[in-house]
Formats: C-alpha cells, structure tokens, sequence
C-alpha cells in the first residue's frame, strides 16, 4: 500500500494538468494549488499516507458528510421532509430545481440541501453551540482534537455568498428554513470552512466504513444510508463519473479535497486544490481512479 501511495504521489500528485482552484472564496484563491496529499484507513486500523497528507486544507463540502450524520442523529428520519434523496444533475450552487420543487432541496450534499441540514442541526441553539457540536463531532471520528474552523475563510465566505444567501432565502420563503437566515448561514459557512489534513479526515471518515478501526457515531444502517448518498449525489453533476471511473461513494469540497469510503475496507482522503468542470479535485479524482483500479477496489465487484 505505501509503494502504491508512494507513486501516485510521485506520478498523478505532480501532474501540471491539475485544473482551477477555486476563486469564489476569497483564501481559497491564495491556496497553493502544486500541493497534493493522500491517506489511507484500513479497517484493521492500519494507516498510510503520501505526499502533504499533514497538511490541513479547507474541507468545504466534505463537511456535508458530517453535517448529515448530526442532522440525522438529532432529527432522524424527519430530516427527510425538508431535503430529498435524488441527485441533482446540477451544479453545486444551482437554484434551479428549488422553484420546481417548492423550496425542497434535491439532496443533503449539495449547497441548499447542505443549507437545511444546518438549519436542522442548528434549531434550539445558538450558532455557536451548533458549530460546537459539529466540532466535537468532526473531532470524536478523527480522534483528534487538533481541527478547528479557519475564521478567516469563514468570514470571506460569508462577505461572498449571495448565491447562497439566495437559495436559503428562497427556501425561507418556502417555509423550507426554521431559523434565521443569517443565522443558517453564518453557521453553514463556519461548518465549511474547517481545516482538515488528509490523515485526519480519512480518520474521522473511519465511522462510516465499518470494521473494528475507529469510534461508532452512527448505526450500520445510517452508515450505510450516508455512504448511498454519497454514491450518488457526492459530486454533485459529477456524481455519475465518480462513480463510473472510482465505483467508490466519494464526497468532494471546493477546497479539493475528497472523502472516499470503500465499505468494510477502507476510508480514504485525498487532497489536491485544483479542480474540474463540475467543481471536483482534478488529480484528487484521478489519483482516486489509480487507487482503487490499482487494488481493484469497487463496490461492484
Ligand atoms: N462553502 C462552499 C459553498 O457554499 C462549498 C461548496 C463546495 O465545496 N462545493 O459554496
């Protein structure tokens, strides 16, 4: 495993085909984009990593993962009536089916499903004791207490999100948002501005994977739930290539960064801040097709 890490640090990780950081967020647009990290968490609790896997990077989206796994834990099923299951076939950020479908987002993972799980998780507290509790959630799976919100990207998003604030005011007006939008938000952007290394979030992603490594958080069943979600909505209008090219459930950030759990198996991290048309880690992607042809990982086989 470390040769194979090795190498495709050394080969896909040093590509010069690595694509566009994103430039929408302020610091992201500073980040250094010839940086490139892998992790890997078997279930025995073996673990490998290549490259800047120490170096912590802006998890974005992949918070979503984490996001869910509280909404869900606080809510259960009712979470369901607020955001649906199907993927989107859109952007990240589109609005379009949210007037089709009356102000209910399509899935959890993209941005107004992410924006209603925050709401979810965020009713009956402040801001900041929600934020807390993502935290010491995002910390027990990782077994690490050294991951924090960077301030500095949250508040450059929060200066930058009109698209955002667009979809949770719509929702808002759909009776789709419980809380105070600028509450919601605020949250949503400190919930996506979390700094993680690849070692520490293929670690906190042990608590989908199964196996005896790593802390229970949630039930076999809602593991099993997150990662179909995961499947078919983690990449967005991308989610169908993933899936094609990885035939892992995979969740992408705008930062570049990809959690990806092959069941019983592995959780697996990579991180490189270029990205594609769809708005997914560039390498990350094809580092991730390497690995898993490479030990012929799938979950059709
Ligand atoms: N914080 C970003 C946003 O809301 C997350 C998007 C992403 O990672 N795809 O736009």
């Amino acid at each position: 495993m470390q040769a194979i890490l090795d190498r495709i640090a050394k080969t896909i990780g040093a590509s010069t085909e690595r694509g566009q950081v994103a430039t929408y967020i302020p610091d992201l647009a500073q980040v250094d984009p010839n940086q490139f990290g892998i992790a890997v968490c078997l279930a025995n609790g073996q673990e490998y990593f290549a490259g800047d896997a120490r170096t912590p990077f802006s998890i974005q989206s992949v918070s979503k993962v984490f996001a869910v796994a509280l909404a869900l834990g606080k809510v259960g099923d009712g979470l369901w009536r607020y955001v649906g299951r199907e993927p989107s076939g859109l952007a990240f950020d589109s609005i379009m089916l949210l007037e089709r479908e009356r102000g209910i987002p399509r899935n959890p993972f993209i941005n107004a499903g992410a924006i209603v799980t925050t709401d979810t998780y965020l009713a009956g507290s402040t801001p900041a004791e929600a934020l807390g509790g993502l935290l010491r959630f995002v910390r027990d799976a990782a077994e690490d207490n050294d991951i924090h919100i960077n301030d500095a990207v949250a508040r450059g998003e929060m200066d930058t999100a009109d698209r955002n604030f667009a979809l949770a005011h719509y929702m808002k007006s759909h009776g789709n948002l419980s809380q105070d939008a600028q509450h919601t938000m605020g949250t949503y952007c400190h919930q996506c501005a979390i700094d993680m290394s690849c070692l520490q979030l293929a670690r906190a992603g042990r608590f989908l994977m199964g196996g005896a490594a790593g802390p229970r958080l949630v039930t076999p069943e809602r593991a099993r739930r997150i990662q179909a979600l995961m499947m078919t909505c983690g990449h967005y209008d991308g989610s169908g290539d993933f899936a094609f090219r990885v035939g892992l459930p995979g969740k992408s950030g705008v930062g570049g960064g990809i959690l990806v759990i092959n069941p019983g198996v592995a959780s697996i991290a990579v991180w490189s801040p270029g990205l594609n048309a769809y708005g997914n880690s560039k390498l990350g992607t094809e580092a991730m097709e390497a690995l898993a042809q490479e030990l012929d990982w799938s979950v059709f086989s």
